[in-house]
């Protein structure tokens, strides 16, 4: 028999940010399909009509586009499907594998009392399993009749044999009284005509799929494979929350990082390939499979993520796509708006990506050498503008006045054509004319300096520089 095409789906409910643990579902999902060839599916669950917004959906695609996962069908809205749900449902009612129940809200809460206080099971006690006639006034729900005795057995592929007893779960709604549906209702419902072949989601839907798998063979369908990720701690091993650091992933795109890092470190959560920890996406495509997929819970290091992750796909990104980067938030910042083919950005890139954990760090590196103005460290000054540098500075102001083409390698040459002239180590050169181009010592190599403030600005302040050492 031929295996059915790879088809699996990541199906958040907007009823938030997207956050850490989804987009990790995401991209798992999302690198099984790719790397099987498979289908991608995306279904937005948004039963919930009170909890659902139209901007947590909007947030979904914007940060799935961030990520880079692109979706190969849907998005599916079930809010669109109510149809189809309420068709299902009378299904299983007509097999008798489902049942209107009257009981109200109020009798149910007052009937959960008691069994509490009596210390039993306070589920549904099946009171409407076998009434047929309406109660006048009360709106029915659907609820499914799940087997009393036995047990359910789940094969996962990630947490490995799980078994349930049936009695501990409960004789779910289906349909509630006004029609809407529950999740564990569409989820199947959708499951099984989207042809998804694996379901692979966080450990915390693992209950929830017993009651699924009744509902499958309830309508005689052969339930996809499941596979359940352990959930993301915090470094300090509690679930990861707000209160650990930025758990939204669109404020990683805010604060400077690449989606591929995030991904990356993500990935990293629960998977791995040997001692291997940096992966290009394409790489990640060609490994990724569920077999490397652990199921001990995994911690999220933030600082890893910043001082590995990123700084690491900083130095690997094209320098195109850098320098557009920077150019955005160099805008964004209002630090300085540049035109996106503006040769200097290039040359940032160039000079900050090595020094650079985040798009903020090398937009932070950036601003001094766009600035019109030079902003004086006064220790530097005093270091480096001594009496004996105005010399220098005028002599490497000549050098450079006088070559016949302005840039990084010009600059290199006149600097060392004029340490081997006076027998002198570099630093002895560069260190003041850092400070006299910057106003300070520390900055990115001193030809991406120069390129990035062009030859005029260089020669100025070079000269200038020199005047001021003279008089200091
Ligand atoms: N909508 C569910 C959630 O966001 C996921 C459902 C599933 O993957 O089965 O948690």
């Amino acid at each position: 028999m031929t295996q059915p095409k790879v088809r699996v789906r990541f199906a958040p409910s907007p009823t938030g940010y997207m956050h850490l643990g989804n987009a990790r579902t995401a991209i798992y999902n999302w690198l099984y399909a790719r790397h099987h060839g498979g289908s991608f599916v995306l279904r937005i669950e948004d039963t919930d009509r009170e909890r659902s917004t139209q901007g947590a959906v909007e947030v979904i695609y914007e940060a799935m586009r961030w990520l880079g996962l692109d979706w190969d069908e849907g998005p599916f809205l079930q809010s669109e499907r109510f149809e189809l749900y309420r068709r299902r449902a009378e299904e299983l009612v007509a097999s008798g594998a489902a049942y209107r129940c009257w009981c109200t809200p109020e009798e149910l809460e007052q009937r959960r009392q008691q069994a509490l206080a009596e210390k039993r099971n306070p589920k549904y006690d099946g009171r409407c399993r076998d009434r047929k006639e309406p109660r006048p006034g009360v709106e029915p729900v659907i609820r499914f009749r799940t087997p009393d005795t036995g047990e359910t057995v789940l094969e996962d592929r990630i947490q490995g044999r799980v078994v349930t007893p049936n009695e501990e779960l409960d004789d779910l709604v289906l349909l509630r009284a006004d029609g809407a549906p529950t999740y564990n209702f569409t989820v199947v419902v959708d499951d099984h005509e989207m042809g998804v072949t694996l379901v692979l989601r966080g450990a915390d839907h693992l209950s929830n799929t017993f009651r699924q798998l009744h509902i499958y063979r309830a309508f005689g369908w052969e339930p996809p494979a499941f596979a359940h990720q352990s959930l993301i701690l915090g470094p300090d091993r509690a679930k990861l929350s707000k209160r650990h650091g930025a758990v939204s992933v669109l404020q990683y795109r805010d604060e400077g990082y690449l989606p591929e890092a995030l991904v990356n470190a993500l990935v990293r959560c629960g998977w791995s390939h040997g001692d291997e920890e940096v992966f290009p996406l394409p790489r990640l495509i060609e490994l990724f499979d569920l077999p490397a997929v652990g199921n001990a819970p995994a911690i999220f290091d933030f600082e890893k993520l910043r001082n590995k992750y990123n700084a690491e796909h900083i130095k690997l990104a094209p320098r195109e796509r850098l320098a557009g980067l920077l150019c955005e938030t160099l805008a964004r910042r209002g630090d300085a708006n540049l035109q996106a083919d503006d040769p200097r950005l290039g040359l940032l890139v160039d000079g900050l990506r090595e020094r650079s954990r985040t798009l903020l760090e090398m937009a932070d590196g950036a601003k001094p050498l766009l600035a019109e103005e030079v902003a004086w460290d006064a220790a530097a000054v005093r270091k480096h503008l001594k009496s004996d540098a105005a010399e220098v500075l005028r002599a490497l102001a000549d050098r450079l006045e006088a070559a016949p083409s302005f840039g990084r390698e010009a600059v290199l040459a006149a600097l060392d054509g004029l340490a081997a002239e006076r027998g002198a180590k570099l630093g002895k050169i560069a260190q003041p004319a850092r400070v006299a181009l910057l106003g300070t010592a520390v900055s990115p190599p001193i030809d991406v300096v120069m390129a990035v403030l062009g030859r005029d600005r260089v020669l100025a302040r070079l000269r200038a520089g020199a005047e001021r050492a003279a008089a200091g």
